[in-house]
């Protein structure tokens, strides 16, 4: 489903964070949106998925305008770094759950649970509890439990900031993989370049508050149109 931002505005205390952001992200494409800490990528995350209330401007999932739609009515699948599993429920529950919130039967959650566990390839580990499993493991789950609803966007901030070197590219292709094969429109949300460019359809560079350029990866590291952009593509003039 494609995602707009309109004149996406956001204050803290009185502090304009963002000033008027306007941004589509195309129906199935995956959008990076980089950027130095503090240039509020996160903030622009939390406003689509209804964590922050909007300051000014409006977010549009297709033709819907959801600006003032609480978090359980957007239909978003999220992975955070620090949003954790549920450490006393085994994998099968942890992905089951937003379901039995759903009120699904069980025969329809069995199903379902098990076509996301196959997709992510977690399906023999149903039974361990989250502490049984490695970084790479716990990250699968917490996909599986993001798509598991089938949402309209999955939601990704710094989703590799906590595993290893070798864990972190295994598991830049396996999302990239998982975001094809559904099809999902999805946002990364990276302060790190490689992973933008080697992940991503498009990229949306931002700077204390703005996005600079947005660009596929290649154009954007043979035409970067200003210095900031080159530099932090590491590609400096
Ligand atoms: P990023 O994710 O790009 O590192 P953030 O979106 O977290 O950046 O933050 C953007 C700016 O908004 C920063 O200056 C940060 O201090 C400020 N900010 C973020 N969340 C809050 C908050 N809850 N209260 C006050 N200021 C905030
Ligand atoms: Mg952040």
């Amino acid at each position: 489903m494609q995602i707009v931002l309109k004149d996406f505005t956001k204050t803290f205390d009185g502090n304009t964070v963002i000033d008027r952001m306007n941004l589509t992200v195309r129906d199935g494409e995956m959008l990076a949106l980089l950027g130095p800490s503090g240039c509020g990528k996160s903030t622009t995350l939390f406003a689509i998925c209804g964590i922050h209330r909007v300051n000014g401007g409006q977010i549009l999932f297709g033709e819907r305008d959801v600006s003032n739609m609480p978090s359980q009515q957007r239909n978003v699948g999220v992975v955070f770094q620090n949003y954790a599993l549920y450490p006393h429920m085994s994998v099968f529950d942890n992905i089951a759950f937003p379901l039995k919130v759903r009120n699904d039967s069980k025969a329809d959650i069995a199903r379902d649970v098990r076509t996301i566990a196959e997709l992510t390839h977690i399906a023999e580990l149903l039974g361990r509890r989250p502490g049984q499993l490695s970084g790479g493991q716990q990250q699968r789950v917490a996909l599986a439990r993001a798509l598991v609803r089938k949402p309209d966007v999955l939601l990704l901030d710094e989703p590799l900031a906590n595993l290893d070197a070798k864990l972190r590219l295994e598991m830049r292709s396996e999302i990239r993989r998982i975001q094809l094969e559904t099809g999902i429109t999805a946002i990364l949300v990276t302060h790190d370049q490689v992973e933008a460019m080697s992940m991503c359809d498009r990229i949306a560079i931002m700077k204390g508050g703005q996005i600079l350029q947005i660009d596929a990866p290649k154009d954007m590291y043979h035409n970067p149109r200003t210095s900031f952009v080159a530099g932090f593509l590491g590609n400096p003039p």
